[in-house]
């Protein structure tokens, strides 16, 4: 009897086709596999997501061809991605798509092979060699270069220069063969790291060690929050986790946010287990990448390690998935399939009864709720490592800072004085500024009018080195206009406002002539190797301040730095979000947390406006728990995460008012469907109201489950009509609401 198989195609359909099984094919085809189908009058590729007994279509056509011997998706992968098209309203070839990186999936993706050439039994016959070196004394050459062992034919011609028609004589003669042989593609080649040893824990440590060893060791295994102040030595915990499940011949997957995702991470892992550490990293060259995924693939590296992408890691006998810094919303995907790659971790451990650690020195107030009420089992470690004192933290009140000083000044008077006594004591600091560029705007002094961008409702961004206006949605440019751009203006005295980090350095170099400074941001980090050359350089003392954005605040571990900068808290604090207390909260203490690791104690400075807000309280006194209860009451109120979910759709186009229009139209189709327990509201106009020229606007449900939202959602969109000039897009558990 024929088969039947499912095929999710390449092009953007949302649904499963039926195809006939051919007999030549019914053996080796699997779940999982690449095939090659006809459609319409055309062949397209895609993948076989599973084999029914019979298809409600008539007439069905053949799988033309199988592509590749082995399916690169296997079975509980491509469940996986059901699952996240389903619960994240995604098309279903997207999904698949996702959990395959593009540098496996191409057709084009293959190993690099090169030639090797080793000598044979022959070659040790000294006569024999001798009467060839008296003939021909390029092979005589290649002889000897070979003693040592087998060579690469490109490291021999490097060697000896043109070396390829010797090399082929001698094996027309007998004296060497030439293989083939795969070349691992790296991108660390050369960069050795030296081994570790299992560090001794502390007793906090050694319980949460002890609890996720157990929940490796059961079957049916709970989440565990490993909730970790700053220096509480959470990685070490992991790393003897990780040396736990690898003995038990399991392997394992760690996810870092991506820009945490430092060479001085990679090298704590590489240290620790060697080679058999992969790093799936989007900023390795699409060989590498192929490389490193296939070496997971085939088992021979049992370590994964990588930004939210990895979740997807072909890991055959999982044990354990660790999410580090799970708070980070950079393990949301911002663009279809919308997915939250913790989420996932914890959905993929529940399916392959593997074990599952959630760590963060400031958990989200979703896993958070998820200990308390005994869903995840919780592991608490309030102490740094060798008693490490925590940072004591001052807050400088910036209006009464302007006050006194009649201006506002980049730096406080408290902040200035403290660098100063670094410097003396050549120790280091950190100053941490949430914004790039030199200056959010220019202002007219006369009129007031602002920069802005053409394409989005924001101002543009100054950029002294280029005297150029960047925005920074679109990434627009254009010259600094000479004078006011108000026709009924034109005053030719523009003026600076706001600060970024381009004009922090300026006043740290004209304050601090003589310090060393370096400025940190994806403005200044643009090489492949500038953040680890910046980073070697501050860790070997020849850096004295080191500014930047979030691409500093994470996981850096320097034990000289003793003072801990923030320019202004209030940056991330009035963002229209309903997290933004939340994300102050957590980004002051992650920053905070990078003052003090080594034996000299550290301070951290915030400059504020609002110096009273509970969430800079609460990080200067350290009172996760204070925080938390005050945060959790007003999101009860509001049935926000996590005491509920919520769908954000955003629609947008050029044309406002149809945009409008088809949102109330579409809220109406909606509410007819939903549940009265669930919350619609919009559409209004989104916070960034305007973005690369069109127009957005949001409709925001809230619900206590998600298939409230989104199965009436999927109902409405199967045959919604909609106009051509509105796109839309559906995010499950957004985590931003701009
Ligand atoms: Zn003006
Ligand atoms: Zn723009």
């Amino acid at each position: 009897m024929s088969r039947v198989a499912r095929v999710v195609v390449d092009l953007s359909l949302d649904r499963e086709f039926d195809y006939l099984v051919p007999s030549a094919l019914s053996d080796a085809l699997q779940v999982g596999s690449r095939v090659e189908v006809p459609f319409g009058r055309r062949t397209v590729s895609g993948y076989v997501v599973s084999f029914v007994e019979a298809s409600s279509f008539p007439n069905l056509k053949p799988i033309k061809a199988m592509i590749g011997k082995k399916p690169l998706v296997e079975e509980n992968i491509l469940n996986l991605a059901r699952w996240i098209a389903d619960y994240y309203v995604a098309p279903v070839e997207l999904a698949v798509r996702t959990v395959l990186p593009s540098a496996v999936r191409q057709t084009s993706a293959r190993f690099k092979e090169v030639n090797i050439v080793s000598l044979t039994e022959q070659a040790s016959d000294l006569e024999q060699v001798a009467a060839l070196r008296r003939k021909a004394a390029v092979q005589g050459k290649v002889i000897d270069a070979l003693a040592a062992g087998p060579v690469p034919l490109p490291e021999l011609t490097a060697k000896l220069g043109a070396v390829s028609a010797a090399v082929r004589a001698l094996e027309r003669k007998g004296f060497v063969t030439v293989g083939s042989r795969v070349l691992r593609r790296r991108a660390d080649a050369g960069h050795e790291v030296l081994p570790t040893q299992p560090l001794e824990l502390m007793p906090e440590q050694a319980s949460a060690l002890e609890l996720i060893r157990q929940s490796v060791d059961t079957g049916d295994p709970k989440v565990v929050l490993l909730f970790g102040v700053t220096g509480s030595g959470k990685t070490e915990v992991y790393l003897q986790a990780i040396d736990h499940v690898l003995k038990k011949g399991q392997g394992c997957i760690v996810l870092v946010p991506e820009i945490s995702l430092t060479p001085q991470t990679v090298d704590r892992f590489r240290s620790r287990f060697g080679d058999t550490v992969a790093v799936l990293h989007s900023e390795l060259s699409s060989g590498e990448r192929h490389d490193e995924w296939h070496r997971v693939h085939e088992g021979s590296a049992r370590i994964a390690i990588g930004p939210r992408s990895a979740v997807f890691a072909p890991m055959k006998n999982l044990g354990l998935i660790v999410v580090d810094e799970e708070h980070e919303h950079s393990y949301k995907q911002e663009e279809a399939p919308r997915y939250n790659a913790r989420d996932v971790a914890v959905m993929r451990g529940h399916r392959e009864g593997c074990a599952v650690v959630l760590g963060s020195a400031t958990p989200s107030l979703e896993s958070h709720s998820n200990a308390q009420r005994g869903k995840y089992a919780l592991a608490r470690m309030a102490h740094r490592v060798d008693h490490r004192q925590m940072p004591g933290m001052r807050i400088v009140d910036m209006r009464q800072e302007m006050e006194k000083e009649r201006r506002l000044n980049v730096l406080s008077s408290d902040l200035y004085e403290a660098i100063r006594a670094r410097l003396d004591r050549t120790e280091q600091t950190i100053l941490f500024l949430n914004r790039r560029g030199f200056a959010t705007s220019l202002v007219c002094p006369s009129c007031g009018a602002v920069a802005r961008c053409e394409n989005c409702s924001v101002s543009m961004t100054y950029h002294k080195p280029t005297h150029r206006l960047l925005c920074h949605i679109c990434g627009a440019g254009q010259p600094v206009p000479d004078c006011c751009p108000n026709p009924d203006c034109r005053d030719p005295a523009f003026k600076y406002s706001g600060i970024g980090t381009q004009r922090v350095e300026d006043v740290l170099h004209k304050t601090f002539p003589k310090a060393r400074i370096e400025r940190m941001d994806s403005d200044t980090m643009t090489k492949k190797d500038s953040y680890r050359k910046v980073l070697n350089a501050f860790r070997g003392g020849q850096i004295d301040i080191l500014l930047g954005t979030q691409m500093i605040a994470k996981g850096l571990d320097f034990p000289s730095v003793t003072l801990v900068g923030v320019i202004a808290a209030d940056l991330s604090l009035h963002m229209p979000d309903f997290r933004a207390g939340e994300r102050t909260f957590q980004l002051l203490t992650q920053v905070a947390g990078r003052a003090g690791r080594g034996d000299l104690v550290g301070e951290v400075i915030v400059q504020t406006f609002t110096p009273f807000h509970p969430a800079i309280q609460a990080a200067r006194t350290l009172d996760y728990d204070g925080f938390l209860d005050q945060e959790l009451e007003y999101r009860r109120e509001l049935g926000y995460p996590p005491y509920g979910h919520l769908v954000c759709i955003t629609l947008r186009g050029a044309q406002e008012e149809l945009v409008k229009l088809t949102g109330t139209t579409f809220a109406k189709r909606l509410q007819e469907k939903l549940d009265p327990s669930v919350r619609l509201g919009g559409p209004t106009p989104a916070p960034l109201a305007k973005a690369h020229g069109e127009f957005r606007y949001q409709l925001i449900l809230r619900a206590p489950q998600t298939k409230q939202i989104t199965a009436p959602l999927k109902d409405v969109l199967r045959d919604f009509k909609w106009p051509d000039a509105v796109a839309w897009s559906v995010d499950v558990d957004a985590s931003s609401l701009m």
